[in-house]
């Protein structure tokens, strides 16, 4: 169950929690990072990191945001999937 990365983000977009992924799996939308759910290890260095509880285990997203949980895997099928975080 990967984590995803929720409403709180949009026009925060700080990548704090960027810095903390061992992975690399975390990338940059327009108005939003998104965490790639194939590509998360689940070790949830992020989620204490982001100054605005945008993180979730995907078991523990708030019943409001769970669209987010598709939305974190649907936009990387998308014709302009989010890219590297710009710094
Ligand atoms: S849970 Fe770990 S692997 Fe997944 S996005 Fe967060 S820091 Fe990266
Ligand atoms: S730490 Fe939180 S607000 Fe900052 S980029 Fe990551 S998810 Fe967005």
């Amino acid at each position: 169950m990967p984590y995803v990365i929720t409403e709180a983000c949009i026009g925060v977009k700080d990548r704090a929690c960027v810095d903390v992924c061992p992975v690399d799996c975390i990338y940059e939308g327009e108005n939003q990072l998104f965490i790639h759910p194939d590509e998360c290890i689940d070790c949830g260095a992020c989620e204490p990191e982001c100054p605005v509880t945008a993180i979730f285990p995907e078991e523990d997203v708030p019943q409001t945001l769970k669209s987010y949980i598709g939305l974190n895997a649907e936009v990387f099928k998308g014709p302009n999937p989010p890219g590297k975080p710009q710094r």
